[in-house]
């Protein structure tokens, strides 16, 4: 008789890293000020973030969690569907919607259970969801939930789309992208995706997780290309700019109602409670009001590009501030986030199947709050252990 339980015994993948002393994932940050944090009583500068607006510790946004605690106390212990939907939680549908330019939208619990409602319930049994191979993985579980078939094409390649598309023939079809890709910083040809999509009849969801707050004045990318008429679904989540927990999406009111009323993941798990509402009304006030804020990302970022560039390193197709260090394989990719990190830079190791296999990078990214003085020490220590490891 076979034991369930034997896989795991087996697996010591996560024990090898730690006895050679690389294992970079579930670190706990002790102390964090969005720029810098604490980690193992080591003080790190942060290139691994979401935060690209440096909102987490903004007084206003802040102060308007703890006024929540205080007015709601601290969960709605149950699902929109039942008897957690706050007043708030619809004043937030109604601001998201607007901000996005949509007749109406979704607040979820997570961005991942956004992905995970908002597929399996529309693509339906005999229909087609249509995935770029670099989706996040939520697009993908989504895509696994529904009972339509999912079909994948080739990471931004417009050919690949139109021959799933044909190949998809006359069923209902939904193409889901990342509007900004997570891992590589570089952004889906939203131009050509619509018009793929409107020649071959099929629906367009954009994930714009890591594009709210920073592309398309913080509305995204749809925004960003002038398209927002022409995208379907918009969807976003608040951990990232909007320094909560949580995530929306954004389309007609027709499609939004149908979604609130089967989206399990809606439906079967606890709203966000008030704590993680008010920040995201004080975020998106301040991204309508200080617009400055993502010019001051960009201008970051920029300079954090460029100096990685002149060094001679390897940051693929980014154009955004999520910037890619491409070293290849796996070990020593570990080897050079352990010496960065031992050097104080924290970064985001990403292997395969994340990426492609030999594709293997260090994932960092770029908040509007970060210091020119900390991108001068980001690229001295760049330089320091780039040479000393031997990639530049
Ligand atoms: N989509 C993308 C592209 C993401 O990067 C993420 C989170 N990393 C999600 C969805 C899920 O969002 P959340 O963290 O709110 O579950």
């Amino acid at each position: 008789m076979k034991d369930l339980f034997e896989k795991c015994f087996a697996w010591t993948d996560a024990d090898d890293l730690k006895a050679m002393g690389y294992y970079p994932y579930f670190l706990p940050l002790e102390d964090t000020e969005g720029t810098e944090v604490v980690i193992e009583g080591h003080r790190l500068l942060m290139l691994g973030s979401n935060n690209y607006l440096g909102l987490t510790t903004h007084p206003r946004v802040r102060q308007a969690a703890i006024d929540a605690v205080r007015d709601y106390g601290t969960s709605c212990t149950g699902s929109r569907f039942l008897n957690g939907t706050l007043a708030l939680h619809h004043e937030l549908e109604r601001r998201l919607a607007d901000f996005v330019g949509k007749e109406a939208a979704l607040v979820f619990s997570t961005g991942m259970q956004v992905n995970l409602g908002v597929i399996s319930s529309l693509v339906g049994r005999g229909e087609v969801v249509i995935v770029d191979k670099d989706d996040h993985a939520s697009i993908v579980d989504g895509a696994r939930l529904s009972y339509g078939s999912m079909l994948r094409f080739r990471h931004n390649d417009m050919q690949d789309l139109e021959r799933v598309l044909a190949k998809a023939g006359d069923a209902g079809k939904m193409v889901v992208v990342d509007g900004l890709f997570s891992m590589g910083g570089d952004i889906a040809p939203q131009p050509e995706i619509v018009s793929i999509c409107q020649r071959y009849h099929a629906r367009l969801m954009v994930d714009d997780a890591h594009s709210m707050g920073v592309l398309g004045q913080g509305r995204g990318t749809a925004a960003h290309f002038g398209l927002t008429e022409d995208v379907d679904l918009i969807m976003g989540t608040f951990s990232k700019s909007f320094a909560s927990l949580g995530g929306f999406i954004a389309g007609s009111r027709d499609v939004m109602n149908y979604v609130q009323h089967h989206a399990r993941s809606l439906i079967f798990s606890a709203s966000i409670p008030a704590h993680c509402v008010t920040p995201v009304l004080a975020a998106l006030d301040i991204i309508e009001n200080e617009p400055e804020r993502i010019e001051m990302l960009w201008s970051i970022t920029e300079r954090m590009r460029k100096g990685l560039k002149e060094l001679g390193f390897n940051t693929g197709q980014s154009q955004t501030p999520v910037i890619p260090v491409i070293i290849g394989d796996d070990i020593p990719t570990f080897v050079t986030w352990k010496t960065l990190y031992d050097a104080g830079i924290y970064t985001n190791p990403v292997i395969s199947p994340a990426v492609p296999q030999g594709m293997a990078l260090l994932r960092t990214s770029y908040m509007a709050t970060h210091t020119e003085e900390q991108i001068d020490r980001a690229l001295s220590i760049f330089e320091q252990v780039g040479r000393q490891l031997a990639l530049i």
